[in-house]
């Protein structure tokens, strides 16, 4: 079974390097829209830099993926900026540790992600709340992501995480 990470979001804590005027208006709450999840992807570009990316946080969720790659190759599926590309490869090396290999993979849309997991009948650990099919997602949750439906499973905790990848290997 193949396990498919996003990293922001899932991974990084990626906005929480912006500063905080700026945080504050993003906007992550249940009502939102693709046009403001948009308009806050825009912001990213504007403030992110390189040094900043590479200095981003980890959320905690990262638990779940060191105890994973214990036995089990680490697959990134993520839909990045040309320009964050480079360092986000350096913040994966930097928090991650891929003894049993390593698989990442950037897409230019986030649809993209979709195709490809059903292509290789994987799933998809995410947090983006605007899918067209959730039925191989993993939805991490968050307010902004409430409305989903049809997921094959939302967590909460770490432990939650685990137990669900514990079972989607068994499909
Ligand atoms: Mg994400």
């Amino acid at each position: 079974m193949k396990i498919y990470w996003d990293i922001d979001g899932v991974l990084r804590d990626l906005s929480g390097t912006l500063p905080k005027k700026v945080q504050g208006q993003l906007d992550y709450s249940e009502n939102v829209s693709k046009e403001s999840w948009h308009n806050g992807g825009k912001l990213l570009k504007k403030y992110l830099t390189p040094r900043s990316i590479l200095k981003a946080k980890s959320l905690p969720y990262i638990k779940a993926a060191k105890y994973f790659a214990f036995d089990h190759p680490l697959r990134i599926l993520s839909c990045q900026n040309k320009k964050w590309i480079e360092p986000t490869v350096k913040w994966l090396y930097n928090h991650l540790d891929f003894a049993n290999g390593i698989d990442i993979n950037f897409v230019k849309a986030n649809e993209d992600k979709i195709s490809l997991i059903e292509k290789e009948k994987g799933f998809l650990i995410d947090d983006y709340p605007f899918f067209k099919d959730y039925s191989r997602v993993i939805v991490v949750d968050y307010a902004y992501n409430r409305k989903v439906v049809g997921e094959f499973a939302r967590v909460k905790s770490i432990g939650q995480l685990k137990r669900v990848l514990i079972s989607a290997e068994k499909t």
